[in-house]
């Protein structure tokens, strides 16, 4: 799901004219989805604090669900009946439970055909089975409804208007499926299969997850059926019902199967719409090629717009505000990451939604000629980095805000996949990542962090225990700081301290691989330091260098400086005498321990022509009033002397 921020849509707008990029708007980079600013000012969905699953969701198996519908766009209300089959997984279940808004009615509900009592209090539909069941054997529920779903402006459902046609949409996530039907609102527990009928005034058209078996007019009304026959979320169930005008497109597979992609947009979008044909195929050709093929491929892939501004990746027909490239590109990914493999838990949500805008940033490293691949790495830093706080890792999961914050869930996961991606190297990342999706224990059903993990971990043959600790679970990011020098104890060569400072107390240390890139005479050598100690020293060139570069491909989160400076003195074993001619100056460095000293400089004839007090580690002598030739520099401290000659050749003004 994706919330879209216009403000900073309209600061991109800024940024593109001032590049003058010659683009087309729709293929412009990053609308900088911010949900935390979407949901914080949706006061009803501090509603869902403290949902807690039905108390037979480890005992019952939902294998089928057939949802029947009847809206009218024009008209907030919903009534219909769910009809569920469900296998009891224990012997003696005494009662199975449905979630349902106790501001909706139902009317009646019915075990195995038969009319049966029941209970609907704190939004729970409870039903006492009349005998007990044996395990393994199935019941049949149907629950008999109607209402006027709250409208709360976020979904669950609502009824809107686009120009001046209403429409009706429905968006569950996280926690307001109840809110619209009597469902299981379950992250334990896919639904097998469901056919969804949906009957409407003959004028409009509803969208709805899998295959459209029938669409057909009765009367006044019209009933579309729609079937879907791979596990699914209970939250990825949605319908929209409105003036729609529908077109496919067909990408075209290796093996000569072809996959639908269906869109039922509004009239008056329907050119536009169009117009986005090409790049929506490309994305789906790129997920297929870097991943797995479209695991819905053989019922379809689809959009549905609606009134909300963002997206929703219902499975198999994402519902959205518009058919941009970065949006699109976000809600089907999460076909792959968050519908086929879902999070099991609202803690992990950056396994939906970390990935999803991952996926993202890739379709612009490798589509559109990569040329908005930096400025995304770039947008997503700058955000990460806009505030010192805050870890990927949702402690609070009844705080839907909190779930879908934007510049954690969403940008700071995307990023922490980028850095796996660095350490790892791109062949096992991606391999992990294929290793992940065709994992069969959660292919079509839930995932953990740790399930990730250990699929990453395996690959890699190492631990990312440490990197997980500091990344997902802990807050913040490191603030570098790289001095180059020159290390005249050590034959010139050149060096570089790291140094590192954490934004947030919570990670001490993060141990990392750092990306340098070294310049020297127009030419670059990129270095892969491992940073695994406080002010660590390297060793980067045999001799001085022109310029040291931070991370230039953007791998880390982190903010640096480098500096490049004078030799860091506790690493001079030794006094150092370095004649500087050109300047006309003598360089004394003086090793810290060594303290204070004084210089004396005396020709050959023993006479003393300058002597002054070293009160810096590092000093400048100037010597341009001494005639040219051979003296001796003498320099003397409380622990040591050293004594060298030094050429002082005639001076030449520049
Ligand atoms: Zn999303």
């Amino acid at each position: 799901m994706v919330v879209i921020n216009f403000c900073s849509m309209k600061k991109l707008i800024f940024l593109i004219l001032v590049l003058a990029v010659q683009l087309v708007w729709g293929q412009a980079p990053d609308p900088d989805f911010n949900d935390k600013a979407a949901f914080s000012d949706s006061r009803v969905y501090q509603k869902s604090a403290g949902f807690t699953e039905s108390a037979d969701y480890a005992s019952t198996d939902v294998i089928y669900q057939r949802l029947n519908f009847t809206v009218d766009p024009a008209v907030n209300y919903i009534s219909g009946s769910v009809f569920s089959s469900v296998k009891f997984l224990k012997d003696d279940v005494a009662q199975i439970q449905f979630d349902l808004t106790d501001g909706m009615t139902v009317d009646s509900v019915q075990y195995n055909q038969k009319k049966i009592t029941f209970q609907h209090s704190a939004n729970k539909i409870s039903i006492a089975l009349p005998s007990l069941p044996a395990k393994n054997t199935i019941g049949l529920v149907e629950v008999f409804y109607h209402g006027a779903p709250l409208q709360n402006g976020m979904g669950s459902f609502v009824s809107s208007k686009h120009n001046t046609d209403p429409i009706i949409w429905t968006l569950s996530e996280p926690y307001g499926a109840k809110d619209w039907w009597p469902c299981k609102e379950s992250l334990a527990d896919k639904i097998d299969s469901i056919d969804v009928y949906i009957t409407c005034p003959k004028q409009y058209l509803s969208a709805s997850n899998g295959k459209l078996v029938d669409d057909k007019v009765s009367g006044e009304n019209r009933t579309a059926h729609w079937s879907h026959r791979f596990p699914i979320a209970t939250y990825l169930i949605g319908i929209a019902v409105t003036n729609y005008q529908t077109y496919s497109d067909f990408l075209d597979l290796s093996d000569g199967k072809k996959i639908e992609v269906l869109n039922y947009v509004y009239p008056e979008y329907l050119a536009t719409a169009k117009s986005k044909s090409t790049d929506i195929l490309n994305i789906l050709s790129f997920y297929n090629s870097k991943f797995i093929t479209y695991p819905f491929a053989s019922e379809k892939y689809g959009h549905a717009q609606f009134g909300w501004g963002g997206g929703m990746e219902h499975q198999t027909m994402s519902f959205m505000t518009h058919l941009e490239f970065e949006l699109v590109a976000h809600e089907m990914a999460h076909q792959w990451f968050g519908d086929y493999i879902t999070l099991a838990s609202w803690h992990d949500i950056w396994l939906n939604e970390g990935f999803a805008t991952y996926l993202t940033g890739l379709t612009y490293e490798n589509l559109l000629n990569g040329q908005y691949w930096s400025t995304w790495k770039d947008n997503q830093v700058k955000r990460i980095t806009s505030l010192p706080d805050g870890a990927v890792f949702v402690a609070d999961n009844t705080n839907v805000n909190r779930i879908f914050n934007g510049r954690l869930s969403y940008s700071k996961g995307a990023y922490l996949l980028h850095m796996l991606r660095w350490e790892m190297g791109d062949s096992l990342f991606f391999n992990g990542m294929k290793n992940y999706l065709n994992d069969p224990e959660i292919a079509n059903g839930f995932a953990s962090q740790q399930q990730f993990v250990k699929h990453m971990e395996t690959v890699a043959d190492t631990s990312f225990t440490e990197f997980f600790k500091d990344w997902y679970y802990g807050e913040g990011y490191p603030i570098y700081r790289l001095t180059y020098y020159t290390d005249y104890g050590d034959f010139g060569k050149q060096k570089l301290r790291i140094s590192q400072s954490s934004s947030n107390s919570s990670v001490g240390f993060f141990e990392m691989h750092i990306p340098v890139m070294v310049w020297k005479n127009g030419k670059y050598t990129d270095l892969r330091l491992h940073n695994t100690i406080q002010n660590q020293e390297f060793t980067i060139a045999e001799s001085t260098v022109d310029k040291i570069e931070f991370d230039p491909d953007k791998w880390l989160i982190a903010k640096a400086d480098v500096v490049n400076s004078v030799p860091h003195v506790s690493l001079i074993a030794d006094i150092q005498i370095i004649p500087e001619a050109k300047y006309r100056r003598i360089r004394v460095l003086l090793p810290e321990y060594l303290g204070k000293g004084n210089l004396r400089i005396v020709d050959l004839s023993g006479r003393l022509v300058k002597a002054c007090e070293l009160t810096e580690s590092d000093s400048h002598i100037n010597v341009s009033n001494l005639k040219s030739g051979i003296y001796l520099v003498n320099v003397v401290t409380n622990e040591k002397q050293k004594t060298e000659k030094v050429l002082l050749s005639p001076y030449q003004a520049e």
